[in-house]
């Protein structure tokens, strides 16, 4: 059987990306949406402000009756009444005249300008101004968005600020593209979970923890299989039913050993699209289906099968959903220490980065072993190196800032 090997990371996004169907879109609640991805453009469906209206608390009146206004020589006016945000002045306003105004209040017919409470002295009905009225006090009906007017188009994150626009638009409900289903299942003998007693050799199992909350942290939905040993019938019968899903992500067994049984199964029962990624940590990874489940094995060890995850499941998950923003925040940085290359691979060092003086360094962490959970914990980014590329310290880097 024959099948892509080492391929590079971008071919891997790539790949996955091609075995996943894009899912359905739906409509939900605004709070349901939260965390989720816009499935359509989505126009306003009100002018915002709906009509004109004041930025600031004051009056109204005429800019021309104002014009001379100023400290020493303030002009008086006379006040008609008020109107708050939520009302409309059921009158025009005529020359001379003023009405008390508060912000968000529509600003009546007849006054083309806005004067600010701190510039004015009221006087039994009349009122003192400071100075000359500002046209450019009042928000203009429809100036931050009109109605019908695209506000976020497909494929932008509904976080706090896209969704309050939601809101503002006038929308109840938005389309989102419908959470992905991604089963995790983790393999090996040796792996038990937090809370059962850990015999000699037993690994507790905190691959499940790490990538299920990346998972959500996607928006997508985890599905957690019971974990399976190593041997082939259990594999086998894990993998046939695991139901519906968009997704299966396998943990461990994908790497070049005897017990190695995900890797083997695929192999040789179902389909493999690529098996080895040329980056470090994490080279072991596959792609492959199980009949029609894709299915995206994960190396076993804790930092490798995050850091797979992050760089390449991650990546492809967001242009499933054709994200507007990018998986990864990456910025240059100034390497104070060394970081190695690896022949033929990307690699991507766990890292420090700092600012000083708001200029961004970076510094190696030592131990770069994949099985040490720590270097992901005390440390804030990846420096990624390609191969044959030298990177002494001063030199400048490239930097995900997780
Ligand atoms: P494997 O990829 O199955 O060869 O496993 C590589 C290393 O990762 C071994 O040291 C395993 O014990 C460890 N490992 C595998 N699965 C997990 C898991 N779910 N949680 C923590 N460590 C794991
Ligand atoms: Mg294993």
């Amino acid at each position: 059987m024959s099948f892509p090997m080492n391929v590079s990371v971008e071919y891997a996004i790539a790949a996955l990306e091609r075995e996943l169907k894009q899912p359905d879109a739906r409509e939900v609640s605004l709070p349901e949406a939260y965390g989720l991805t816009l499935a359509r453009d989505l126009s306003a469906l009100v002018d915002h402000p709906s009509l004109d209206d004041s930025a600031l608390d004051g009056i109204a009146c005429r800019v021309e009756d104002t014009l001379n206004a100023s400290p020493e020589s303030p002009t008086l006016l006379e006040l008609v009444g008020e109107v708050a945000a939520g009302s409309v002045f059921s009158s025009r306003v005529k020359p001379g005249e003023a009405v008390r105004i508060y912000t968000g209040a529509p600003v009546p017919d007849g006054a083309n300008g806005i004067i600010p409470v701190e510039k004015l002295e009221f006087v039994g009905n009349g009122v003192k101004v400071f100075q000359p009225a500002r046209a450019s006090d009042i928000r203009e009906r429809g100036s931050d968005f009109e109605r019908g007017q695209i506000g976020l188009t497909r494929g932008t994150l509904l976080n706090s600020s896209t969704l309050a626009l939601c809101a503002a638009m006038g929308h109840p409900r938005v389309p989102t593209f419908r959470p992905l289903r991604i089963a995790l299942l983790s393999t090996g003998d040796e792996i038990y979970e937090p809370g059962e007693d850990l015999p000699p050799g037993g690994v507790y199992n905190s691959n499940r923890y790490g990538l299920e909350a990346k998972i959500r942290s996607l928006g997508h939905q985890a599905i957690i299989l019971p974990r399976t040993v190593d041997r082939v019938e259990e594999l086998e019968s894990a993998l046939s039913s695991v139901g519906e899903v968009d997704l299966l992500l396998t943990s461990g067994g994908v790497s070049m050993g005897k017990y190695d049984l995900v890797r083997d199964l695929l192999i040789e029962r179902g389909e493999v699209k690529f098996w080895k990624v040329a980056l470090r940590p994490g080279g072991p990874a596959m792609l492959g289906r199980w009949n029609n489940l894709p299915v995206f094995g994960l190396p076993g060890n804790p930092v490798s099968s995050l850091l797979v995850f992050e760089i390449i499941v991650k990546s492809a998950l967001y242009k499933l959903l054709e994200r507007k923003d990018a998986p990864h925040r990456i910025l240059k940085a100034r390497a104070t220490t060394p970081f190695k290359s690896v022949p033929d691979k990307r690699a991507y060092w766990r890292a420090k980065l700092e600012f000083e003086n708001g200029h961004p360094t970076v510094s190696d962490f030592v131990d770069q072993r994949s099985s040490v959970l720590r270097s992901m914990v005390e440390n804030n980014a990846l420096v990624v190196v390609e191969a044959g590329q030298k990177v002494e310290a001063g030199n400048e880097v490239e930097v995900i800032w997780l």
